[in-house]
């Protein structure tokens, strides 16, 4: 077993808020060029270019997790991965039937692009990706757990769309896989201020919306290889399997 270096939190193309060159290739080419071995694709309420960063990051040597951050009914962001692609077309059909109908204004919000592999523009999303789903957060855990999923509450120090933000404290019944910090958390402060926290794994990453950004923060899992079963072990420390802490 050695330690793979993953950034578990990047925007493509197809978030509003992420930047044009957030294509898949250029995601793949940027993440390598950082030492990466895992990344995660997590797009705003969507999954539309997980799929293809995956091929692409197979061919060259660089795992990807596939999934999305979603935006629960209390405006709560939580990453969600799945192992194969039938789950993650699930959680696309879940999307589809929770996401409110708000068309994107693209000159003000962003544009939110499908693109192949060559940055060819094949889909262009009509709505609003950064709506709220008309899902809570304990309906989005189960549902994520349903399907074999990992379910972790994203950026959890932020002042805005956090768990603590929006909910005040952690609700009772959490049942994450992990909970993330963002960059510049120093986790020995937040963990001293919540110390509820401290039963869970924490992973940190870049929440990346711009190239530059990708692999700037990272966390370090001790695995046998990069798949989807050996990462689930490390986050619940099991066979040996562990996070390094951040
Ligand atoms: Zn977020
Ligand atoms: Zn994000």
């Amino acid at each position: 077993m050695k330690l793979f270096r993953a950034d578990l939190h990047i925007h493509t193309v197809l978030s509003p808020c992420g930047d044009l060159e957030m294509s898949p290739s250029e995601i793949v080419k940027n993440a390598l060029r950082k030492g990466l071995d895992i990344i995660g694709i997590t797009d705003h309420n969507a999954t539309g270019n997980a799929k293809i960063t995956k091929e692409i990051g197979e061919r060259n040597g660089l795992f990807v997790l596939c999934g999305a951050e979603l935006s629960t009914s209390e405006e709560v962001h939580c990453l969600a991965f799945f192992e194969n692609t039938d789950a993650l077309d699930r959680l696309q059909d879940y999307i589809d039937m929770n996401l409110p109908f708000v068309k994107n204004i693209s000159s003000l919000f962003g544009y939110q692009l499908e693109v192949d592999e060559n940055e060819i523009i094949t889909r262009e999303e009509d709505r609003l990706l950064t709506s709220a789903l008309l899902a809570k957060l304990s309906d989005v855990q189960l549902f994520i757990h349903s399907l074999g999923g990992l379910f972790i509450p994203a950026h959890a120090d932020r002042l805005r769309n956090s768990i603590y933000s929006q909910l005040g404290m952690l609700p009772g019944g959490l049942d994450a896989d992990a909970v993330e910090l963002s960059r510049n958390c120093k986790t020995t402060n937040f963990l001293s201020s919540h110390p509820e926290l401290k039963p869970f794994t924490l992973i940190r990453s870049s929440d990346s919306h711009c190239p530059g950004d990708i692999g700037t923060a990272s966390t370090e899992f001790m695995i046998e290889k990069p798949c989807f079963d050996e990462i689930r072990m490390a986050l619940r420390g099991i066979n040996g399997r562990y996070v390094e802490r951040i």
